[in-house]
Order: C-alpha cells, then structure tokens, then sequence
C-alpha cells in the first residue's frame, strides 16, 4: 500500500511543487486548505493528481486553531509542514507572521504526535533561521555559515519573517525531543525562485520577481547579497528528506549566493531590453536617505548592504545527493511560468 502523507502549506508556491512529486512517486497525499468550499484555490492539484500515479484527500485546517490538524495527521505515516505566511508585507508583524509560525508548528507537532503512526516529520525552515543579517557571519567570526549556525540577531521588530522561522524551527527542536515516536528532519531553503505551478500564492519570491520585472528598482538596486535556490530544488530536498532513512539534523539548500544588481543581470542577459531593470547600484548612504521608500529601515542597510557572506551547502549533496539547477535556468523557467500564469505581462 502506498504510504501517506500531509502536506500542510500545499496550496502554496513551494508546496505545490512538494504536492506534485509525492504525487508522481504515488504517494497518497493529505492537502489542507483553510476553507474547503473554496475549491478554485486547489482545483489545479487534483488536475495534477488525475494525471499522477498517486491520489489526493483534502483536509481543512488553520495554523491557528488547535487541534485543526488531528484529523489530517490520523493515520499518517509522515508530515511535510511547509505552511507559514512568507510575507514581507506585513502591518503587525506578531499576528501576521510570528504566532501563525510558531503557534502552527506546535499545533502542527501536536498532531504529529497524536497520530501513532506518524514517524517522521519533515520541518520547513528557511535559511532565515542560520543567519539573519547578511553581517552575522562576520560578527559571529565565521568563514562561512552551515547547519551549526542559528540566527541569533532578528527580533520580533528587526527582521521579523526570519524572527519567526527561527522561533519555530527551535521550538521544533524541543519539541522533537520530549518524544521518541517520529523523527525531525528540518530543511532550510535559501531565497526561492522558478516556476510557480499556481497563482494562489502571495509569497514573496513571486512578489520579488514582479517588483523587479516592473521596475520599482528601475533607478538604482544596493549592494546585497541573497542565497538563492531553484523552487523544484527545494522541494525535491523535501522529498528526499523524507525518504531517506537516514536524513538527519537540518540542511541547508542553496544554490549559490549572488548579489541584487547581478541578479538582475541574469535577467538582462537572457531578455535584453525587455525589463525596466536597475541601471546602477545605488551607494549605501544614498540608501539610508531613500530606503524607506522601498520599506528598507536603517538598521537593515547598516546590517545587509555591502556585506559578503558564505554558505555551506556540501551537507545537502553529500546525504541528500541532491542536485542543483543552475540558477540561469531557474530564473528563465520562473518568468516563462509567470508570463504563462498571466502573473507578469508576456
Ligand atoms: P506561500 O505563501 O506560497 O505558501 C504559504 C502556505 O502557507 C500557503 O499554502 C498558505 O495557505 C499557508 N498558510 C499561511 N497561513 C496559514 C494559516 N494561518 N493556516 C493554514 N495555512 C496557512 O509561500 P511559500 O510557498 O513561498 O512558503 C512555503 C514555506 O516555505 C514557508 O514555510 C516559508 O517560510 C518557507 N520558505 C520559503 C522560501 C521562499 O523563498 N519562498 C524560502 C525559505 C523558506 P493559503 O493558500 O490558505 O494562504
């Protein structure tokens, strides 16, 4: 019998991509909606699922209510938790970001374990909870940053989306502990770009692409640096995770680190004169006058701009063997998908 698995956040732009390949493996996949009767929003994975070997059952469930999750994770045999608000547009940031991170992890945990048959949990953090400024690395006195590393400098008002990815991948960390029926595998994608399977996603990898192919940054893009990873890289990661018996700890999925300005170049380069992109960079002390524009607080540009950071991504190759997409690639497929989604003008 194939074995069977929810996916929470799988309406979302990575856990669609997650949904789609437990499908095509044959897994029976557990989706959850917040509201059933709003099928427009999951339509699409069952068109996925109709042509996969595997099957869907759709559930409703809230981060925010306890117990939403029990019934879902009946019967389970794992857990991929992705759902998480990823927005970096937010008005209170505690209720809009943080307590549905950690309240929904615990909930989500909860069911975990009140479902004797769920022996693995799959956990997606963010490389957001390794570091949270782009200056932590050489703060901390490091080389690069790996799997050891947690963020230590975000708060509920400097940085909060990181501020709760951390919150809720350690209070994963505590909670896996105190029990011995499922095992934590946590994974921790860098920024993620390609092609979206959905329009139903308000994640900011899908905002970023807009902003920039409409040219807000058209009159200037700062100096910094951003991880960056391909959408089915990420997801594979998760599958991978979640078959490997012996996947452990956290891993961190990046495919290379690459700054604002030659991230935009990418796109020059394969649609020349098609975009308003950025014309130049613009210097840091010109940002702290006109950061706020773009959202930018000081204490961000003091603690981003400007600064070189690495990252270890070795543990993913070497126990996932997983294989990266070559991030030219990646951002060509994400604004072909977009165009063809109506997400972007073509
Ligand atoms: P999306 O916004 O596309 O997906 C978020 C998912 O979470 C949606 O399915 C959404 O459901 C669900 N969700 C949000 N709030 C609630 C809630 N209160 N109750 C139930 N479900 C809720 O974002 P992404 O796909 O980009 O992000 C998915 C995960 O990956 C998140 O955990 C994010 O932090 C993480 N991540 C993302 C990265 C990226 O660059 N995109 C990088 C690293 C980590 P609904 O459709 O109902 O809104």
């Amino acid at each position: 019998m194939s074995k069977t698995i929810l996916v929470t956040g799988s309406t979302g732009y990575v856990g669609t991509w997650v949904v789609k390949y437990l499908l095509e493996d044959g897994y029976h996949v557990r989706i959850t909606v917040r509201d059933k009767s709003k099928s427009e929003k999951y339509a699409f994975i069952q068109k996925i699922a109709n042509d996969a070997a595997g099957e869907i059952e759709v559930f409703e469930a809230d981060l925010l209510k306890a117990g939403s999750y029990n019934d879902a994770a009946s019967g389970c045999d794992a857990i991929i938790h992705l759902a998480s608000p990823f927005t970096l547009r937010f008005k209170d940031p505690v209720k809009e970001l943080i307590v549905p991170a950690l309240q929904g992890t615990k909930n989500v945990l909860a069911a975990a374990t009140a479902s004797p048959t769920v022996k693995k949990v799959v956990l997606t953090s963010s490389v957001v909870s390794v570091y949270g400024d782009n200056i932590d690395m050489q703060e901390k006195g490091l080389q690069e940053l790996s799997e050891d590393d947690f963020n230590e400098s975000s708060t509920e008002t400097h940085q909060p989306y990181s501020y709760s990815k951390v919150k809720a991948e350690l209070a994963a960390w505590d909670i896996a502990k105190q029990q011995s029926q499922w095992e934590l595998v946590v994974i921790n994608p860098a920024f993620v770009m390609g092609p979206p399977l959905t329009t139903n996603t308000n994640s900011e990898s899908i905002q970023f692409m807009k902003d920039i192919l409409r040219g807000k940054f058209i009159t200037g893009a700062p100096y910094l640096e951003i991880a960056f990873v391909d959408v089915r890289d990420a997801a594979r990661a998760h599958i991978l995770a979640l078959k490997k018996e012996d996947a452990e700890g956290r891993y961190i999925i990046a495919e290379r680190v690459i700054d604002f300005m030659s991230f935009t170049q990418l796109i020059k380069s394969q649609y020349p004169g098609k975009y308003p992109l950025p014309l130049m960079k613009t210097p840091k002390f010109m940002l702290y006058l006109v950061g706020w524009a773009f959202g930018l607080t000081t204490k961000y540009i003091s603690r981003n701009v400007g600064y070189h950071f690495k990252i270890n991504n070795s543990k993913s190759k070497q126990d996932l063997k997983l294989v990266y997409s070559p991030f030219e690639a990646t951002i060509k497929d994400m604004i072909e998908a977009m165009k063809n989604l109506n997400l972007i003008k073509s």
